[in-house]
């Protein structure tokens, strides 16, 4: 890969000529400094977001990575790289800043990701440039010997983190005093749980052992189809706004779409409420694509008379609603790679994936909905350093962050992401062409 724009410098840029338009002006400083000082998420769009004490930390790595030049930890990890050869693969989000992106094998979206992975049996180790959930889901996929590694532990997931095991457990016990368990003389359930990629492995192995799956934002509505075939509703987490805009696009009432406090009793909702329901939304959400908003997209229209607005389906249903169209991150690369004429667009997903699309495209004009430069808080935790200190680890034989899913975890939710390649898209699906709406 080569270095094609720096959001880095961006966020240098804005700081120096225009204090505090940044979403934190400690985006600036060292991942480790903060790190050490803060158990959050850190700077960035998750700043405000409560994290769980369970959340891992990352321990301090020793000073050599800390203090390197940009240039210097630059040949460090080549020099790593080439001397591992095959022995190592490196993946790296499409929202991975450019400074890692510049050295993975690999970058796409978590399932493309992890697919990657799976097809490179003679690495030893994946070193995965993303976060948490994406490196479970690695290792879930990959061969047992193969060690899948992130490069900075405090790189989890905001919006994964809405939701967790116990909650969910606990959500489901109170639906099924509410529905009963069994399924009727035609094997239809009561409810089906579905769970957004973005999210544990314990939540994937949940889904698993409760005749469940997931889903990917490519393919939200396929699996909602698989689901509704299998049951009379659907829990969806952590998601809402996926989960929303999904239903809403094959023609389910905003009504029939209850949401799930897991803070309070029948998560808010009265019984009757539930009977109701179609779609039982989790009340979770992704900060970075919670900023968009539909006076942004009003701003670009005004601004610029034809621009094609895309949007991710993690923002808002107004938003999606404002937009000229939704799709995941590799729907989003697609439909400007496809652009045959220079067009401009307003993008709404994270702002590396949109300032590396702009620097690729220079036929197009390419800009963000949001003229705040906000990061995701933990995509940004993977620094150069961490990289390089995961590549020499390995060449003194050690392996550091290892992320291993446990046996009793891995196999139900094997099932359910196995269930997940499984559906196929209906015609009605097709024709709406909500899947080609995906992550
Ligand atoms: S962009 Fe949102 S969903 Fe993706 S890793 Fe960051 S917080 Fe999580």
């Amino acid at each position: 890969m080569t270095l094609t724009a720096s959001v880095d410098l961006t966020i240098r840029d804005i700081s120096r000529g225009a204090p505090g338009s940044t979403c934190s002006t400690q985006l600036l400083d060292a991942p480790w400094d903060v790190d050490a000082r803060e158990s959050g998420y850190g700077p960035g769009a998750s700043m405000a977001d409560a994290a769980p004490v369970t959340a891992p930390r990352q321990g301090e790595i020793p000073a050599e990575y800390r203090e390197a030049s940009a240039e210097e930890l630059d040949r460090r990890i080549r020099a790593a790289k080439a001397e591992l050869g095959e022995r190592v693969v490196v993946l790296g989000h499409f929202y991975q800043r450019d400074e890692v992106v510049q050295h993975v094998d690999y970058v796409g979206d978590s399932f493309q990701l992890a697919n990657a992975a799976k097809a490179r049996t003679e690495a030893e180790a994946i070193i995965f440039c993303g976060v948490h959930f994406m490196a479970e889901t690695a290792d879930l996929l990959s061969a047992p010997e193969q060690a899948v590694i992130l490069p900075n532990l405090a790189a989890g997931c905001s919006m994964a983190d809405m939701a967790d095991i116990d909650q969910v457990e606990e959500a489901w016990e109170q639906l099924m005093e509410v529905y009963g368990g069994e399924v009727d003389e035609d094997g239809i359930a009561e409810v089906i749980p579905v769970t957004y990629m973005n999210s544990s492995a314990a939540l994937k192995g949940f889904c698993g052992r409760h005749g469940g799956i997931v889903c990917t934002s490519s393919n939200a509505a396929t699996v909602l189809e698989w689901a509704f075939s299998r049951g009379r509703r659907v829990l969806f987490f952590p998601d809402q706004h996926l989960g929303r805009n999904t239903a809403k696009a094959m023609g389910i009432g905003l009504e029939q779409m209850p949401m799930w406090n897991p803070r309070q009793v029948l998560g808010g909702n009265s019984e009757q409420t539930l009977a109701e329901a179609k779609v039982i939304l989790w009340n979770g959400f992704c900060s970075v694509h919670k900023r968009f908003t539909t006076a942004q997209i009003d701003r670009a229209r005004a601004e610029h008379p034809g621009v094609r607005v895309i949007v991710h389906p993690e923002c808002p249903m107004p938003v999606v609603d404002a937009a000229d169209e939704s799709g995941s991150t590799d729907h989003i690369r697609r439909a400007i790679e496809g652009a045959a004429e220079p067009t401009t667009f307003a993008i709404g997903t994270e702002i590396n994936l949109v300032q590396r699309l702009a620097a690729e495209h220079p036929q197009h004009t390419i800009f963000c909905l949001d003229p705040v430069v906000c990061p995701c808080s933990t995509m940004y935790r993977i620094h150069p350093g961490y990289l390089a200190w995961a590549l020499e680890s390995l060449l003194r034989g050690e392996i550091i962050n290892r992320i291993t899913v446990t046996d009793d975890v891995a196999e139900p939710a094997r099932l359910a992401l196995e269930r997940m390649l499984a559906a196929k898209p209906s015609s009605a699906a097709a024709a709406r062409g909500a899947d080609a709406a995906g992550r």
